[in-house]
């Protein structure tokens, strides 16, 4: 998956803003980075807003990757029908795509 990393301090994210949140730079570098980490967090979401209907009901998961930067992300179908995805335990965060809008599944491993 591919992160951003502010030029100016070298924060890590995921989240398209146009400023640093931490040190307001407003230029930042495309880093790859693995998407391997561990579940944090997750929830199932049975009445999805008006846009997210047809994919009910469907879980999505916080990571934190290993460099310690949060990702949220779907789970896959087949995932969700069981969760079976434990706190703690090892995920991979992949990006469906590189450019907005981002889409990002989170899978067990
Ligand atoms: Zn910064």
């Amino acid at each position: 998956m591919v992160i951003r990393r502010c030029q100016s301090c070298g924060h890590p994210s995921v989240t398209p803003l146009p400023v640093c949140p931490i040190c307001l730079g407003d230029t930042f570098d495309a880093v790859h980075q693995d998407g391997n980490g561990t579940c944090l967090s997750w929830t199932r979401i049975r009445r999805p807003a008006t846009d997210f209907k047809c994919a009910e009901p469907f879980i999505v998961a916080v990571a934190r990757l290993q460099n310690g930067t949060l990702v949220t992300g779907r789970l896959a179908q087949a995932e969700a029908a069981d969760t079976a995805l434990e706190i703690g335990a090892p995920v991979v965060v992949t990006n469906q795509a590189n450019e907005p809008p981002v889409i990002r599944r989170v899978r067990p491993l």
